[in-house]
C-alpha cells in the first residue's frame, strides 16, 4: 500500500507507468501473505515490483508503447511474468517504454514521454533512456526497487547508465522471450534493473533458466547469482577496448569511468587495453538487422488478428494499410521501411547479407578480447542524460546514443551498466561486459565496486 501510494502520486510527473494494476497489486500481495503463513516464501515473496510493458501479462493490458496494443490484453502469461508470479512478487503495473523499443529516450511511446527523476531539481526534463525509460525512471525515483526491462541494442544499460540503476542484459538466450513482445528476435534479451547488483543478483534468479516454449532458450544449469557476490577480484583482468574510448565519448564522462576503473585497480584487478577491429561497424550493422527482423515479426500486426484495426474498412488491402498507418508511429514505420528494403530482392546482398557478415567479425572480436581478459569495461553511453526533445527529430543522432552498447547484442554476450558517477549532477554508467554465460562474475565485479 505504501509503495502503491507513493507511486500514484510521484508519477504524475514521472509518467514511467502506462498501467498500473492496483487492485491485482492488493490481491497478489494478499496471496503472498497467505505463502508466507504456508511457509512457502521465497526471497520474492511479498515484493513489489513493475513488468516493462513488453512482457505479456495475462488479463493485464500490455501495449508495447503503441497505439497498436493499447486495447490488447493478452490471455496468458510471459514466462518471466509467470515466474515472478510463482515466486510471489507483487506486481504494481507495466512501465513505459518506447513503441515496440525501438528508440533510447522513451519520448516515442503512444502514452508520452518518461521524465528521468535526475535533472528535475533543477527544473530540466531530461530523458530516462530508452526502450525500457519506463522501468530505469521507476527504480530510480523508488517507486519500486526492481522492474524487468529488454535490451535489443542497450535497451536495459543505456537508461541505467542515464538514470543512475543497476541494469544487466544477460546471455542471449539466457531469458525465455516466450510471451516478450518481438523487435529483433536474433537480438533481443530480457533482464533486469535494480538499486544494486544484488538485486539483480536475485532477478536473475527468477528469469533466468530453459524454457521448451523459446526454441533460442539455452538448456544450461542456473547458478545461484547472490552465492558468488562476495567473491574476491584479486586478478581479475580487466580490458579496456580502445575504440570505445574515443570518438564523441565526453571527456568527463570518460573521467568517471576511469576513476572507477581505479577503483577495480585498488581491488586487485589489473587493467589492460585491448581493440576491438570492428567497433565502428557495429551501429550500421545493427540498423540494418535490427529493423530487417523487426519488419518481418511487425507484419503479424494486420488489424485480423488482434489490436488495433482502422475504423469502417473498405476492403481487406484497405483494412491493412489503414490500420498499420494510423496504429504505428514514425519510428516503427521508418524501421519497417528500411527493413523491409534491405530484405528485398535485389538489396539482400548489399544490405542484410553484408550486415550479417559483419556480426560475425564483430562477435570474433569479443571471442579473441575474451582470450585475453575476464571482463571488458567502458562506458555505457557517450553523455549522460540528454534533454527532452533534442535528439528527436534526427534519427541518427539517436541511433548513436548506442555506440557502446549495440555490439554487445550483435555478439549475444551479457553486459551490465553500474553507476559509476556523476557529471553536472547527472548519472553516468560504467559498462562491464562478458563472455558468454559470466552473468555471476558480471554481478560480482558490480556488487564489489557498490
Ligand atoms: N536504441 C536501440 C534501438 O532503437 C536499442 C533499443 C533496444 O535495445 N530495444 O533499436
Amino acid at each position: 500500500r505504501q509503495f502503491l501510494g507513493h507511486l500514484k502520486q510521484e508519477d504524475e510527473q514521472l509518467n514511467s507507468f502506462i498501467t498500473i494494476t492496483e487492485d491485482q497489486a492488493l490481491a497478489d500481495a494478499h496471496a503472498a501473505d497467505e505463502q508466507r503463513a504456508a511457509g512457502k516464501a521465497t526471497p520474492w515473496t511479498g515484493v513489489p515490483f513493475a513488468h516493462k510493458d513488453i512482457f505479456c501479462t495475462n488479463g493485464v493490458a500490455t501495449t508495447c508503447g503503441s497505439k497498436m496494443l493499447a486495447n490488447f490484453v493478452p490471455p496468458y502469461d510471459a514466462t518471466v511474468t509467470e515466474n515472478f508470479r510463482k515466486a510471489g512478487a507483487v506486481c504494481l503495473g507495466k512501465t513505459n517504454m518506447d513503441e515496440f523499443a525501438m528508440g533510447s529516450s522513451t519520448e516515442s511511446s503512444h502514452f508520452g514521454a518518461t521524465t528521468n527523476p535526475w535533472g528535475l531539481g533543477k527544473g530540466e526534463k531530461r530523458v530516462p533512456g530508452g526502450s525500457s525509460g519506463g522501468s530505469a525512471a521507476a527504480v530510480a525515483a523508488r517507486l519500486v526497487p526492481a522492474a524487468t526491462a529488454t535490451d535489443t541494442g542497450g535497451s536495459i544499460r543505456q537508461p541505467s547508465a542515464l538514470c543512475g540503476v543497476t541494469g544487466l542484459k544477460p546471455t542471449y538466450g539466457r531469458v525465455s522471450r516466450y510471451g516478450m513482445i518481438a523487435f529483433a528476435s536474433s537480438l533481443d534479451q530480457g533482464g533486469t534493473m535494480a538499486r544494486t547488483a544484488e538485486d539483480n543478483a536475485l532477478m536473475l534468479n527468477v528469469m533466468a533458466g530453459f524454457d521448451p516454449r523459446d526454441s533460442t532458450s539455452l538448456d544450461r544449469p542456473v547458478p545461484d547469482y547472490t552465492a558468488t557476490l562476495d567473491e574476491p577480484l584479486k586478478g581479475l583482468r580487466i580490458g579496456l577496448p580502445r575504440e570505445y574510448f574515443a570518438g564523441d565519448l565526453n571527456g568527463a564522462v570518460e573521467e568517471e569511468v576511469r576513476s572507477a576503473i581505479r577503483e577495480y585497480e585498488k581491488l586487485g584487478a589489473t587493467v589492460k587495453e585491448v581493440s576491438l577491429p570492428h567497433a565502428n561497424l557495429a551501429i550500421a550493422a545493427y540498423y540494418v538487422i535490427a529493423p530487417a527482423e523487426a519488419s518481418a515479426n511487425l507484419s503479424r500486426f494486420d488489424g485480423a488478428r488482434y489490436g488495433y484495426r482502422c475504423a469502417d474498412p473498405k476492403d481487406l488491402l484497405d483494412m491493412y494499410t489503414r490500420t498499420r498507418a494510423e496504429g504505428f508511429g514514425a519510428e516503427v514505420k521508418r524501421r519497417i521501411l528500411v527493413g523491409t528494403y534491405a530484405l528485398s530482392a535485389g538489396y539482400f546482398d548489399a544490405y542484410y547479407l553484408k550486415a550479417q557478415k559483419v556480426r560475425r567479425l564483430i562477435q570474433q572480436d569479443f571471442i579473441d578480447a575474451f582470450r585475453e581478459v575476464d571482463v571488458l569495461m567502458s562506458p555505457t553511453t557517450p553523455s549522460p542524460a540528454f534533454k527532452q526533445g533534442e535528439k528527436s527529430d534526427d534519427p541518427v543522432t539517436m541511433y548513436l546514443e548506442d555506440v557502446f552498447t549495440v555490439a554487445i547484442n550483435l555478439a549475444g554476450i551479457p553486459a551490465m551498466s553500474v553507476p559509476a558517477g556523476f557529471v553536472d549532477g547527472l548519472p553516468v554508467g560504467l559498462q562491464i561486459i562478458g563472455d558468454y554465460f559470466s552473468e555471476a562474475r558480471l554481478l560480482n565485479a558490480a556488487h564489489q565496486f557498490q
